[in-house]
């Protein structure tokens, strides 16, 4: 999907390729049908076309805002505890060859409680008054 659309009243005039000072639309004609295009990479977002457009059909405001779009869709390794999402299972692949080990998934809260339940449950606390008196 274009980030550059017109509604249905375009006619195809050339109004907006023609007065585009970034050269950022063009057209191109083939078996009896013209297609109007637009480069997003030329395009400095001016406004001109759609100032211009004796139709009114540009919808600029899909240029001002943009849009995601969805680039790869990968495989979720998730917390083991409480489901929460934690990296791709691709990453955690090379990861894991690299370390060479095996790490539980886990995320930061969990990994912490875990963490915790394998120190003893009582160690001695040093403390020291405040004249120095160890
Ligand atoms: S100026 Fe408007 S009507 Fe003419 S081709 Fe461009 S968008 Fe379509
Ligand atoms: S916004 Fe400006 S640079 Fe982009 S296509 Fe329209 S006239 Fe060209």
């Amino acid at each position: 999907m274009s980030y550059f659309r017109v509604n249905e009243n375009c006619n195809g005039c050339l109004s907006c390729v023609e007065n585009c000072p970034a050269s950022a639309l063009s057209y191109g004609d083939r078996d009896n049908r013209r297609t109007l295009q637009h480069n997003m990479t030329k395009c400095a977002r001016c406004g001109q076309c759609w100032r211009i457009c004796p139709q009114e059909a540009i919808e600029f405001q899909h240029l001002l805002v943009g849009q995601w779009d969805d680039v790869v869709t990968l495989d979720l390794v998730r917390c083991r505890v409480c489901g929460e999402p934690l990296y791709s299972m691709l990453y955690q692949q090379k990861v894991v060859s690299k370390a060479n080990t095996n790490t539980e998934p886990l995320c930061p809260q969990h990994r912490q409680r875990q963490a915790a339940s394998m120190w003893p449950l009582s160690r001695p606390v040093r403390t020291r008054s405040k004249s120095g008196d160890k």
